[in-house]
């Protein structure tokens, strides 16, 4: 058997055409959606990142202002652009891509933003809103799973879900949404003794862990649906996600390559949220 590959480049094509249509509608009433990129610092990953999301905004009609900082900008002083950011109509997303440097409370920093525009979804809010079943902004990349997972059409009603890793900008609220989905979730982690105990019994697995081959064939159920969240280097140097994709392909009904799948995800549904905010006005 081989798995229908799940493509986050085409959901997210398709995806971004309905974003830019929205965007188009809202600029013709002159309220033009706007998102803010923070950057502190020189980390290249962080500028790669920054860099993407701003192209991508541009791409669909989103007006972007990229703010870069060196390193040693003060805690202080980054408050104060976000207060000027919470208050300008013209922006309705704020972001400031993480890690911070080490003088800067990343808490308190995604606390100052304004609630209305915490498009990342990391405030404790937007977690309580998300947590209680409340309408708010999802955090982009469990958000992007859901679509995907809601891409190959299966209803996630009376599935068993396991979840692997518990960030709290990736496991912990891919459970909630997969919950919220009437899925039976369960979550594994670092301290979980047998792994392939839980995710043998998985109709569906979202493995968010950060270390190549996690999962292997062997702990996954044939025709279970594989989300592959990971961004890992090989041997080679090579872009790699958790799972051990060749050998679980063979097995898995669905499963999302990397590159190619979770990846362009994540900052389409930073586009979508930045569109709902604007769209609430
Ligand atoms: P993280 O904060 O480091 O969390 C990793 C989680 O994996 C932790 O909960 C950890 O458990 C768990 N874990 C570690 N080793 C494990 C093991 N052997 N068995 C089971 N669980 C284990 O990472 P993250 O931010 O959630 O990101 C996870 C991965 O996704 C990374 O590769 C990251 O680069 C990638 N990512 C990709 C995107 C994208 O857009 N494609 C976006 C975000 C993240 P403990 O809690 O017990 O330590």
């Amino acid at each position: 058997m081989s798995a229908q590959l799940i493509d986050g480049i085409a959901l997210s094509q398709k995806l971004r055409a309905e974003i830019a249509e929205r965007a188009a509608a809202l600029t013709a009433q002159g309220r033009q959606p706007g998102l803010a990129v923070i950057l502190v610092g020189e980390d290249p990953a962080s500028q790669v990142y920054v860099r993407n999301k701003v192209k991508a905004c541009g791409d669909v009609g989103i007006h972007s202002v990229m703010e870069k900082y060196d390193a040693d900008l003060s805690e202080a002083a980054l408050l104060e652009r976000i207060a000027a950011l919470n208050a300008d109509p013209s922006i309705h997303g704020i972001l400031v891509q993480m890690p911070l440097p080490k003088h800067i409370n990343p808490h308190k920093v995604i606390e100052a933003i304004a609630a209305s525009k915490d498009v990342d979804g990391y405030s404790v809010l937007s977690a309580g809103e998300l947590m209680t079943g409340l309408e708010g902004f999802r955090p982009c990349t469990p958000y992007g799973c859901m679509k995907l997972i809601e891409a190959t059409g299966t209803d996630l009603r009376g599935k068993h879900a396991v979840v692997i890793g518990r960030s709290n900008t990736v496991g912990k609220p891919m459970a909630l949404l997969l919950l919220q989905a009437n899925a039976t979730v369960t979550i594994c982690h670092s301290a979980t003794p047998d792994l392939g105990l839980y995710t043998r019994q998985a109709d569906v697995i979202v493995a968010a862990v950060g270390r190549r081959n996690t999962l292997t064939a062997d702990m996954v159920k044939p025709g279970a649906l594989v989300i592959d969240v990971g961004m890992n280097r090989d041997e080679n140097g090579k872009l790699c996600g958790d799972v051990d994709f060749a050998n679980i392909k063979e097995v898995a009904s669905h499963i999302t390559p990397v590159p190619g799948g979770v990846g362009p995800m994540t900052i389409t549904m930073l586009l979508m949220n930045t569109i709902e905010s604007a769209e609430r006005g």
